[in-house]
């Protein structure tokens, strides 16, 4: 059992974010946000995967522009996921000059560390609590440590020369991390900004070294936490990264939202980070995306590709029936499906899932017991075994979890 850590909640376009609701999954755009249709379109594709926020860059006029029709063209399909702005260098310019973009975003993402030098930080900084204040909208404080406030990051390395025993570099630059985002937040809150209208990440791209920061960083605060590890890489690296990085800190209880920065291979869809993100989260017994489907890995009991081919045909069936499933069967992600190879834990692993299939192993006799709710419900032969399992999955789902009309 996971015990959160306390933190007020924060309203993102109605996403409530915060140790009192389920973790939010989320992710960002890679389309010019000045073609809208592209954005429009990608942002649909994120949503429909599950991503309950969905953040766009807005790095110049025309991408500040393109926002109004990129929400209506969602709104003309019937999304209404919160978009969220992601500033950096010029937001206090484009906030004041694209009052209906400062109006229709959900939340503006602020990194202190590039809001401008000297006097014009505090400045700019300033205009954009300004603009989340007039239009009532949450910030997240977002240091990376890519682009850290080096103002910051000078001041803590003077007081560590100074001191008896002087920290790592590593160390000083998580204080500095740490720092940043408490006295940006501290900030926005003595301009009049609300405290549950702020959320805070500090992102770096090392493991221990996110665990080390963002440990830091929710002993000191009840802002809810954005939790992510940067530049994750690509493919199996970054899945992998970003499981490792974001596990250990989810089972203590820290992080109120996610996201997992994938590089997609090229051509690749977008919205493989919001599945690693639901697995991560799923994986951790945190919240129910989908149905579990429980396969085992093969091994030289089956020889042939039948089994891993059934495994993908029922593993992508369940997610593409899904949008479906989860509006006409309530609870239907909590269910458990075994796919498995041969009888020396087929049988056992079936029979502990909702519904699960026992395949043959090389030598063994060619039938595929089903087991539905711990009981044999039948046994499959011949070449259509696929086809007769998903339709009995299907049966199962709608027998299941399908509404039962009252008086019917
Ligand atoms: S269930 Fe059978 S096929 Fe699957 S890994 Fe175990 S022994 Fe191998």
């Amino acid at each position: 059992m996971i015990t959160r850590r306390q933190t007020v909640t924060v309203n993102v376009g109605g996403v409530h974010v915060g140790s009192a609701h389920p973790i939010v999954v989320q992710s960002m755009t890679n389309t010019d946000t000045a073609n809208a249709e592209a954005t429009a379109i990608q942002v649909a594709q994120l949503a429909r995967a599950g991503s309950e926020l969905v953040r766009v860059t807005v790095n110049t006029r025309e991408a500040a522009a393109a926002i109004p029709e990129i929400v209506a063209r969602l709104h003309e399909v019937g999304l209404n996921v919160p978009i969220v702005g992601d500033f950096h260098y010029n937001g206090h310019i484009l906030l004041r000059e694209y009052p209906e973009t400062a109006r229709l975003l959900a939340k503006y993402r602020i990194n202190p560390g590039n809001v401008g030098a000297g006097q014009h930080h505090d400045t700019n900084f300033a205009t954009m609590i300004e603009v989340a204040k007039a239009y009532d909208k949450p910030v997240r404080i977002g240091v990376n440590w890519g682009s850290l406030d080096q103002q910051v990051l000078a001041r803590l390395m003077d007081a560590n020369s100074a001191a008896g025993s002087p920290k790592s570099g590593t160390d000083v630059m998580i204080d500095a991390m740490v720092v940043s985002a408490l006295e940006s937040a501290h900030y926005a809150e003595s301009l009049g900004l609300p405290h549950d209208k702020i959320l805070i990440s500090v992102k770096v791209s090392s493991a221990p070294e996110l665990w080390q920061v963002y440990r830091q960083l929710a002993a000191q605060c009840d802002y809810p936490l954005h939790l992510g590890l940067t530049e994750a890489g690509m493919g199996m690296k970054g899945m992998v990264a970003s499981s490792v990085a974001l596990a250990p800190l989810l089972t203590e209880g820290i992080g109120d939202t996610i996201r997992v920065s994938l590089t997609p291979e090229p051509g690749a869809s977008r919205k493989l980070e919001v599945e690693v993100a639901q697995q991560i989260l799923q994986s951790l017994g945190l919240r129910q995306f989908l149905p579990q489907v429980t396969s085992c890995p093969g091994c030289g009991r089956t020889t042939s590709s039948f089994f891993q081919e059934l495994a993908q045909k029922i593993q992508d069936f369940i997610r593409d029936a899904m949008p479906e499933w989860k509006a006409r069967y309530p609870g239907v992600e909590d269910m458990q499906v075994a796919v498995m190879g041969c009888i020396v834990n087929g049988p056992g692993e079936s029979k502990h899932a909702n519904i699960g299939i026992s395949l043959p192993g090389t030598g063994e006799d060619p039938r595929a017991p089903v087991y539905q709710d711990g009981r044999l419900l039948t046994t499959l032969r011949g070449p259509r075994i696929a086809e007769e399992f998903q339709a009995l999955l299907e049966q199962y789902v709608e027998r299941r979890y399908g509404r039962q009309e009252v008086g019917a």
